[in-house]
């Protein structure tokens, strides 16, 4: 979901603002840097290598790791943007 807020830029700011091919993205890549412990951002992401769409995101690496309900195969895990 994507929400708007408004900047004021000053001219110097704006110059730089409008050379930057996202400036969106790069606004929210800053304000994510100041959540530290960046806890809004990433999740460990829990998949099946032969079944990519069975999948779960949890918030810490868990102690065991599950097994796909499909083939009972060990899942593998990353940490993730979401
Ligand atoms: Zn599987």
């Amino acid at each position: 979901m994507k929400r708007h807020k408004m900047v004021n830029l000053c001219p110097t700011t704006y110059e730089i603002a409008s050379k930057m091919k996202n400036f969106s993205k790069y606004v929210r890549e800053q304000l994510l840097k100041q959540d530290e412990r960046n806890t809004f951002q990433i999740k460990y992401h829990i998949f099946c290598p032969d079944h990519p769409d069975f999948y779960h995101e949890v918030d810490k690496v868990p102690v065991f790791m599950p097994h796909c309900i499909t083939c009972n195969k060990e899942m593998v895990g990353k940490w993730v943007n979401v």
